[in-house]
């Protein structure tokens, strides 16, 4: 066997670095369920933030982050946060946050969808 012709079998077997596993979740996922999964939070000025605890007092949310900053959340699908978290917009990370790099791939390969994904 020629080695061109055995380099190209292994290149076949060997899946060129693995891309993070999709995952998909409901778009009318209950929101507050989302950010406790996703653990991020968007503030108002694009900085994404880690979440260290979320607390659920009826519809609102108290959220606090890595860094210490205290968000009082609605849970609502159509506000501004819900949009951007499921959009995945964001200009920053926080830097005190120090969200880890495979929460963020992780985020990354997470879409919500209308039809199928997980109600969690
Ligand atoms: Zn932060």
């Amino acid at each position: 066997m020629a080695v061109g012709e055995r380099a190209k079998i292994v290149g076949k077997m060997e899946k060129p670095n693995k891309p993070e596993k999709k995952r998909y979740y409901r778009k009318n996922i209950d929101f507050f369920k989302l950010v406790e999964k996703l653990k991020l939070w968007p503030s108002r000025n694009g900085t994404l933030h880690g979440i260290k605890s979320l607390k659920i007092i009826g519809n609102r949310a108290e959220i606090i982050t890595h860094c210490n900053k205290r968000f009082i959340v609605y849970n609502s699908k159509n506000s501004r946060a819900a949009r951007w978290l499921r959009n995945k917009w964001f200009y920053d990370v926080c830097g005190q946050c120090k969200i880890p790099r495979w929460k963020l791939e992780k985020y990354s390969s997470t879409f919500l969808n209308q039809r199928w994904g997980s109600n969690l």
